[in-house]
C-alpha cells in the first residue's frame, strides 16, 4: 500500500489548506464558537468549491472522487477549525446513503438540491432514548393507503434546524422487533409537520448546527421511501464503514493542528532562562503526540483507501475511528498542559481544540461501540 499522493490529490489537500487559512480567520472561528453561530456563507463558499461534495458521483454533479480525497480535506479543516470544518463539510451529511442505496429518482433529486442549489442534508438516527442501542428506535413510519405517516422524535441532529432534508431512521411496522422493521425515509424540511429546535450549550464544535427534529403526521410518499422498507439497520451499518474513516480525518486534522499550535507555543515560551522545547520532558511529550498523530493518520487513510477499492471493513474504519478519537483527546490535552495557565483561557485557540477534541469519541458511534464492532469482528459467532 502506498500512501504518496498522486499530483491531483496533492492539489486537492493544498487548495483545502489555503481555503481554510484563508477563510477560518481567528475572529471568525472566535465569534462562531462564542456566540454558536452557523458560518453559512462560508459553508456556501466552500460548497461553491465542491469541498463538500467529493464523493458525489460526476452524473448527479459531484466531483466524483473517493473516500480518500475527501479524508484530505476534512484533515486540513478541521486542522484550522474543527468547528467550522464540520460546519463546512458536514452539510451534505446523509448524501453517501443516498448514492448507495437510493433509486435514480430519488438521486436525481435530492443529490441535485445539494450539488446545484448548494442545499444542506442531515441524517437522523439518535433519539432521546436510542442512542448507541440504534435497534431501540421508536419513530415510526406508518403505512396509510398510499402515504407513509411519520412520527417521533429526533435529537443531537447536526444540521438539523439548517438542512433542507433529512434521511430518518423510523419503524416501518408496528410490533416489528429490534433490527428488522426499519426503514429510511426522505423527509423535506418543509414538510407539515416538521419542526426543528436548535440545540444550544454545546461543549464544542458549536459553529456547527445540532437540532432536536420533531415529526408529528408528517406524510411522505413511497417515492421518499429510501430502498427497501426493513433494511435500514443494515444500509446505516454500511454506511457508517463509509463515514467512520471521515470522522478519524476529523480526528487527526484537530490532532494535527493542536499539535502544531503546541509546537510553536513551546518553542517561544521561556521558563527557567530556556525555551521550555529544551526540557526533555517537553521534547518526549511532543515525540509521542507526533507518534501518535502519525499512526492514527495511516490507519485513517488505510481504511478510506479501503472503502475507495469499493472493499469496506467494518473493523477497519471502526478502528480508525477508536484510534484517532483517542489521539485527537490525548493529543489535545497535552497541547492545553505545554501552554499552562495560557491554554486554559480562551484567548489561545488551544482551548477549542480540547473542547473540540472530545466529540470524536462520542458520535457516529462512540469509541466503546467501535471496540464492539471490532471485537466482533475478530472473535465471530461464538
Ligand atoms: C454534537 C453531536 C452531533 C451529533 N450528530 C448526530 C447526527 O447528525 N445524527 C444522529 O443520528 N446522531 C447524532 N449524534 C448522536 C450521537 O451519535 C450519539 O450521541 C452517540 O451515538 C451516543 O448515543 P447516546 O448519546 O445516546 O449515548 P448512550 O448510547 O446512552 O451511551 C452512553 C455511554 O454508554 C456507553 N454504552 C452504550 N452501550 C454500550 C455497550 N453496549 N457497551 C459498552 N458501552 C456502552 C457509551 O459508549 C457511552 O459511553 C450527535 C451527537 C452530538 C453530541
Amino acid at each position: 500500500m502506498d500512501f504518496t499522493l498522486t499530483p491531483e490529490q496533492l492539489d486537492i489537500k493544498n487548495a483545502a489548506r489555503e481555503f481554510a487559512e484563508n477563510e477560518f480567520t481567528p475572529e471568525i472561528m472566535e465569534k462562531c464558537d462564542r456566540e454558536e453561530i452557523y458560518p453559512a456563507e462560508i459553508v456556501k463558499k466552500a460548497r461553491k468549491l465542491g469541498f463538500s461534495t467529493i464523493k458525489i458521483p460526476e452524473k448527479y454533479g459531484g466531483m466524483g472522487l473517493s473516500l480518500f480525497e475527501e479524508v484530505l480535506v476534512t484533515e486540513e479543516f478541521y486542522r484550522v477549525s474543527p468547528g467550522i470544518g464540520n460546519a463546512c463539510l458536514s452539510s451534505t451529511f446523509g448524501c453517501e446513503l443516498l448514492t448507495l442505496f437510493g433509486s435514480e429518482e430519488q438521486k436525481e433529486k435530492y443529490l441535485r438540491i445539494i450539488t446545484e442549489k448548494y442545499g444542506v442534508s442531515a441524517m437522523a438516527t439518535t433519539e432521546p432514548d436510542a442512542g448507541s442501542d440504534v435497534a431501540a428506535v421508536r419513530t415510526k413510519i406508518i403505512k396509510d393507503g398510499d402515504e407513509w405517516v411519520v412520527n417521533g422524535t429526533k435529537t443531537f441532529i447536526t444540521n438539523g434546524s439548517v438542512c433542507d432534508f433529512v434521511l430518518v431512521l423510523g419503524r416501518t411496522y408496528e410490533g416489528e422487533k429490534r433490527h428488522h422493521g426499519l426503514t429510511f425515509a426522505i423527509i423535506e424540511s418543509k414538510a407539515k409537520g416538521f419542526r426543528a429546535t436548535k440545540i444550544r450549550n454545546k461543549m464544542g464544535l458549536r459553529a456547527s448546527d445540532t437540532a432536536e427534529i420533531e415529526l408529528k403526521d408528517v406524510r411522505i410518499g413511497d417515492e421518499n421511501i429510501l430502498g427497501k422498507p426493513g433494511e435500514g439497520f443494515y444500509y446505516l451499518m454500511e454506511f457508517f464503514n463509509h463515514t467512520r474513516p471521515r470522522v478519524a480525518a476529523q480526528a487527526v486534522g484537530i490532532a494535527q493542528g493542536a499539535f502544531e499550535h503546541a509546537l510553536n507555543y513551546v518553542k517561544h515560551r521561556k521558563q527557567f532562562g530556556q525555551p521550555i522545547a529544551a526540557f526533555q520532558h517537553t521534547q518526549f511529550r511532543l515525540a509521542e503526540m507526533a507518534t501518535r498523530i502519525q499512526a492514527a493518520r495511516l490507519l485513517t487513510y488505510q481504511a478510506a483507501w479501503q472503502c475507495s477499492t469499493g472493499r469496506a471493513k467494518p473493523e477497519l474504519s471502526s478502528m480508525a475511528k477508536y484510534f484517532a478519537g483517542e489521539t485527537a483527546v490525548f493529543v489535545t490535552d497535552w497541547a492545553v498542559q505545554l501552554h499552562g495557565g495560557y491554554g486554559y483561557v480562551a484567548d489561545y485557540e488551544i482551548e477549542r481544540f480540547y473542547r473540540d477534541a472530545k466529540l470524536m469519541e462520542i458520535y457516529e458511534g462512540t469509541k466503546e461501540i467501535q471496540k464492539l464492532v471490532i471485537a466482533r469482528r475478530l472473535i465471530g459467532s461464538i
